[in-house]
């Protein structure tokens, strides 16, 4: 059979395709004569001479094919927002990537909310820490340390003196000079004293919690002090679900700093001193505190497990 190279510019006028015939309301009743390239296929061409009309489709076919296009147009349509969506993509769970995504950040974001709840509703399981320290490096140190719990009463307040100088990078971000630190505790001095608040079975709810416990857990190995885990959740990662600001690329919600978190919050912060162990705590406590009342009653899943 003749294949027709360069597409349907170079297909003589007397010869079409099934489609073009059908529409013409004719069927072929001889062989094809050729075929074109169409893209990814080759399409047979009939001869237009070489046909006869088509029959009228009977009732009973006309809703076989109406069904079949519902049926096809149903597979592609979005059960939430109702848009068809390109013949490429798929729907998952009956959705479209848009649905799902923004279903995904809002049930984030709500479970988000029920644990800032939990948190306030079962207060006496949690304690909030913060540390200040040299640097952000493993080999960095700590040179303040606080708990609180969740009425802003202070379990624990301390300087701690490092082995090595404290950078003044460092110092202008929290304020704590070499010479506040110099009567402080050390390291191995403080420790027992946090690893008893540590581990006495409450959760630890810390403000990026990975950099808090790492620079714990390095302080404890540069003393070689034992370090002992214990449950945190981190409060940086359920206020950036809370917000719900997704991002696409990284596939993950994006995290805001306490400043921004208390500053976005409208958290008043005056008296407290800022970039300190405690102020931080305080600020913590309070865009817990915040969160949830502005979000009105509990839930019920909430009442239930108490
Ligand atoms: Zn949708």
């Amino acid at each position: 059979m003749e294949r027709i190279r360069g597409g349907w510019v170079n297909v003589p006028e007397h010869l079409k395709c099934k489609t073009d015939l059908k529409e013409m309301g004719l069927k072929p009743t001889g062989e094809a004569k050729a075929e074109v390239w169409n893209s990814h296929i080759w399409v047979k061409l009939y001869d237009i001479n070489e046909t006869a009309p088509r029959k009228p489709a009977t009732e009973k076919q006309l809703a076989a094919i109406e069904k079949a296009r519902a049926a096809q147009l149903a597979a592609r349509t979005c059960s939430r927002c109702g848009e068809i969506i390109p013949k490429k993509e798929s729907l998952f769970q009956g959705m479209c990537n848009y649905c799902r995504e923004s279903l995904f950040i809002k049930e984030t974001s709500e479970n988000a909310l029920e644990l800032f709840r939990s948190w306030v509703h079962d207060k006496s399981k949690y304690l909030i820490l913060d540390t200040e320290t040299t640097g952000l490096d493993y080999d960095s140190e700590i040179v303040d340390i606080a708990v609180i719990d969740l009425d802003e009463n202070i379990l624990l307040e301390s300087l701690v003196k490092p082995v090595c100088p404290i950078p003044e990078v460092a110092t202008i971000i929290h304020g704590i000079t070499n010479k506040m630190v110099e009567n402080a505790p050390s390291w191995p001095e403080i420790w027992p004293q946090i690893k008893q608040i540590l581990s006495a079975g409450k959760i630890i709810l810390i403000y990026n919690d990975s950099f808090d416990i790492g620079m714990i857990r390095s302080n404890c190995e540069r003393h070689n002090l034992p370090f002992t885990a214990f449950e945190s959740i981190c409060v940086m990662q359920t206020y950036a679900e809370y917000v719900g600001n997704y991002s696409r690329y990284r596939r993950d919600f994006t995290w805001i700093s306490l400043a921004d978190a208390a500053y976005e919050e409208d958290i008043r912060l005056i008296g407290i001193g800022s970039h300190r162990a405690k102020s931080d705590c305080i600020a913590c406590s309070r865009l817990i505190h915040r969160i949830v009342a502005e979000r009105g009653v509990e839930v019920e899943s909430v009442k239930n497990t108490s």
